[in-house]
């Protein structure tokens, strides 16, 4: 079906003005080229151009799903409780979860993401081995209540995502199907012109252990990133292993001296008071963690210099919290004074490995108004446990390669998990093995932001005149701009736009009866990858002009070879954007 729209009955409507509420470029610019419209916070209506575009993300994620062995299906996005209870997820997902209660009073709830649909799907159906490994992948709208919905497409509440979810009788098997989602990842990323970074995650609400996310290299990302220039290790901050070089400016032990430092809460200001740089202290935070039915008290010691890591506090002492108001209460500790030494009996004590060797540690006395320098581990107290503890930052070294690590901001636009037997666990989920025992399933879960891949894509693709769409995703390949709307200029373009047409080439025509100005801004603004330019002047030489939007390069070109340059010219820029990762 050949693809020709004429602007005249196109439903886009522009806006001159830049929307207050809007942020970022890519929420900006979809809104004034009425691509979308805001129907509540976080909550978007797609109009023709928005939707076009969109669908295109859709089209190059189902080719690469089918293309790995996974079976598209469509999946409720109304789910009962029931299932969400038997997972735990009923209690453990929070507000962010939008829930409701049909009239005869069962409760139900948005699909946030639908692992408990699967699971319970395919536990009633799949009972050997030899139906293993299987994968299932659906294009669904998700709702997340989410605290802070903001930037357009980017953090919206109710968003378009492609889910897969996979099944496997051992790890190998799980093992490769990962792999394959995570070169289809890739090759995604690649089609949509995205500059990107596979990244060490963070597990989050969703469980398991092994991860990477799919980060689209932009300023405006919510996600800091690590990186190293030497090797391939990169990282999400909240997940990135580190090595944190330190140079302390005490190397000998000294002995460890009380001082008062009256009013003293910060590092800040207790860096301030002792003359010393926050490099030189010691910063303890406390937690809590159920051991042995007791709530045992664990202070954490990382560089005054440094911010802990709550993801690896957790990871050094599982299911540890960090203490709140009423804790400190609770313990009767004073909050602005921590520290290692002198703790009540029973504490635990983690210190960020970096600290290792450190002779001399300016820490808080436990008592309010007191602070002791020159502590020595060891000496003074003891360090049950030396764990990587802190945000990792640029300027750290690579835990792979020791290179030092630079910094990046990204947008989160997939992520891969390994999940384990965490639902098929806990919804009773199992097959027979090979060997006749009965086994849970082994699970993998894959998710594409397909709305927020949207906005990436304009993140990362666009200029002070609007948007400048790798061809891939443009809501159309190209823009024919006869600039008088009657006559012999009027003909061509309709011509032109025609032929192109027919050529396979989608095509828009801007048939309106517009100034020249007005027609070239619209068409930078909306960013149709290729103009054709028909003028009463280049005709009149026999020529019309050609316009690449992403380098604004202008060309002349002989009106005989329009059609065949423009076309050429569509397939060249496809084929460039052609995935780099192999196929599997
Ligand atoms: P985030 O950390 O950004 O909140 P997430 O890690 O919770 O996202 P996943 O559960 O991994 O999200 O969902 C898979 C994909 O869905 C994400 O990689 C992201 O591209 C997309 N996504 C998640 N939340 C949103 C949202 N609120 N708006 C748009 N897309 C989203
Ligand atoms: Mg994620």
């Amino acid at each position: 079906m050949p693809v020709a729209l004429r602007m005249t009955s196109l439903y886009a409507p522009t806006l001159k003005e830049v929307p207050a509420e809007a942020e970022v470029v890519s929420h900006r610019l979809l809104l004034r080229a009425g691509m979308v419209r805001r129907t509540a916070a976080g909550i978007y209506s797609f109009l023709p151009l928005g939707w076009r575009s969109l669908h295109k993300i859709e089209q190059i994620v189902r080719e690469e799903m089918d293309m790995i062995g996974s079976q598209e299906v469509m999946l409720p996005i109304v789910q009962p409780a029931e299932l969400w209870i038997e997972s735990g997820r009923w209690e453990d997902y929070g507000p962010e979860l939008a829930r409701l209660t049909d009239r005869a009073g069962r409760e139900f709830c948005l699909g946030p993401t639908h692992e408990e649909i699967i699971t319970a799907l395919v536990r009633d159906e799949v009972r050997s081995y030899r139906d293993l490994p299987l994968s299932l992948y659906q294009i669904n709208m998700k709702f997340r209540d989410e605290v802070r919905p903001r930037f357009g497409l980017l953090r919206g509440r109710e968003f378009v995502m492609k889910d897969a979810y996979s099944f496997h009788a051992d790890q190998a098997s799980l093992q490769e199907h990962y792999d394959a989602m995570s070169r289809a990842y890739g090759r995604i990323c690649e089609r949509l012109g995205l500059d990107y970074r596979p990244v060490e995650a963070e597990s989050g609400q969703i469980g398991g252990k092994v991860t990477t996310e799919f980060m689209a290299l932009a300023e405006n990302g919510e996600a800091a990133l690590v990186y190293c220039d030497g090797c391939d290790y990169a990282a999400n901050v909240d997940a990135a292993s580190t090595i944190v070089s330190r140079t302390p400016a005490v190397t000998e032990p000294m002995p460890m001296e009380k001082v008062a430092t009256p009013g003293i809460g910060t590092i800040a200001e207790l860096s301030d008071f002792l003359a010393i740089s926050p490099h030189d202290t010691v910063k303890t935070l406390a937690g809590v963690v159920e051991r042995d039915g007791a709530r045992t008290l664990v202070f954490f010691c990382v560089p005054g210099d440094r911010e802990l890591n709550p993801v690896k506090a957790c990871w050094a002492v599982p299911g540890v919290e960090l203490l709140d108001e009423a804790g400190f209460a609770e313990f009767a500790i004073p909050k602005g004074s921590l520290g290692p030494v002198g703790v009540k009996p029973g504490t635990l004590v983690v210190a960020d490995r970096s600290l290792e060797g450190d002779v001399s540690w300016g820490v808080g006395a436990n008592e309010d108004g007191f602070h002791l320098v020159h502590a020595m581990p060891g000496r003074d107290f003891e360090v049950g446990e030396w764990a990587d503890l802190v945000v990792a930052m640029p300027g750290d070294l690579c835990p792979t390669c020791g290179g030092v690590l630079k910094g990046a901001r990204g947008i989160e636009v997939s992520q891969v998990f390994q999940l384990g037997t965490k639902y098929s666990v806990s919804m009773g989920a199992s097959f027979t093995a090979e060997d006749g025992i009965e086994a849970p399933f082994l699970m993998g879960c894959y998710g594409v932001g397909v709305s927020r891949s949207l906005a990436a894509v304009i993140e990362q693709h666009a200029d002070d005149a609007g948007m400048a769409w790798p061809v891939t995703v443009a809501p159309l390949e190209v823009a024919v701009l006869p600039l008088m709307a009657e006559g012999e200029v009027a003909e061509v373009g309709e011509r032109i736009w025609r032929e192109l047409a027919d050529a396979g080439v989608e095509v828009v025509i801007d048939d309106r009866d517009e100034r020249a100005g007005v027609k070239f801004a619209d068409a930078d603004l909306i960013g149709w990858p290729y103009q054709v330019i028909v003028g009463k002047r280049g005709l009149a030489e026999g020529v019309i002009e050609l316009k690449d939007r992403a380098s604004g390069i202008r060309t002349s070109v002989p009106l005989a070879d329009a059609v065949e340059r423009v076309a050429a010219l569509v397939a060249g820029a496809k084929s460039a954007l052609a995935a780099r990762t192999a196929h599997p």
